[in-house]
């Protein structure tokens, strides 16, 4: 268990600034202020200041496990788009040298050469996504100022079903990469796990317009709790 020490007359202050509402909205959100959140984490030697703490409920300061707000720490970018679409052409004239990239594509293959597999395993292709999960949920919580490029197809897995939701949530610059329908059925035709994830991607109706919404509002609240400031939040994006 995490301490709580957070003075009492700290606590009061944060309620009297920037209310009791939970700060995160993390899929699953109660919405009520129960527990005292610490921006830049413990771990990361955040301190026990107004600044530094906002409420959250039981649940997201548990789902949250320490992942920061994107610029907090690590810069964390999502290019995401159906079976086919090029996510690494998308990203890589953004990259600098010292950009990681987490790509489901590329963890697949190092674990399934194609030749080696033409139809991966089941469990294989689980492996993969562990992978992918693991490495992000590591980086997510860096205290380093590195980019971090997320690069995948569906912005959801079995265990973690609105990833898109806690990318929201986290401030993440996402990017959505779709070539059009034609395109991209056109290539899974002879592909049974590619038509499956084309089909899954497109019942999400996912567009960028759609997730622009979504960021321009969670920022709107962000700058709201004083956790942005309008202008930085401008200079500090990059450029699509
Ligand atoms: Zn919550």
């Amino acid at each position: 268990m995490r301490r709580q020490t957070v003075p009492p007359a700290i606590r009061r202050e944060v309620i009297r600034r920037w209310g009791n509402d939970c700060w995160l909205h993390l899929p699953g959100c109660t919405r009520v202020g129960e527990e005292d959140d610490h921006i830049v984490p413990w771990s990361h030697s955040g301190r026990d200041s107004v600044d530094n703490i906002r409420r959250a409920c039981k649940h997201c300061n548990a789902s949250r496990q320490d992942r920061v707000l994107s610029g907090y720490g690590p810069n964390m970018h999502v290019v995401m788009g159906p079976p086919g679409a090029d996510l690494m052409g998308a990203a890589e004239p953004r990259l600098s040298r010292d950009s990681i990239v987490v790509s489901h594509a590329d963890l697949m293959r190092a674990l399934c050469p194609e030749g080696l597999y033409p139809a991966p395993p089941a469990a294989l292709r689980a492996a993969a996504g562990s992978a992918w999960d693991a490495a992000y949920r590591r980086l997510a919580k860096s205290r380093a100022p590195v980019d971090v490029w997320l690069l995948r197809t569906l912005p959801m897995s079995r265990t973690h079903p609105r990833m898109l939701d806690e990318w929201v949530a986290l401030d993440y610059d996402i990017r959505v990469i779709d070539p059009g329908a034609d395109y991209v059925f056109d290539r899974a035709r002879l592909d049974a796990d590619a038509l499956r994830v084309a089909r899954q991607w497109y019942a999400l109706h996912l567009t960028q317009d759609a997730v622009d919404a979504r960021l321009a509002a969670r920022r709107a609240e962000l700058v709201r709790l004083g956790l942005r400031s309008a202008e930085a939040a401008a200079s500090n994006r990059i450029e699509w």
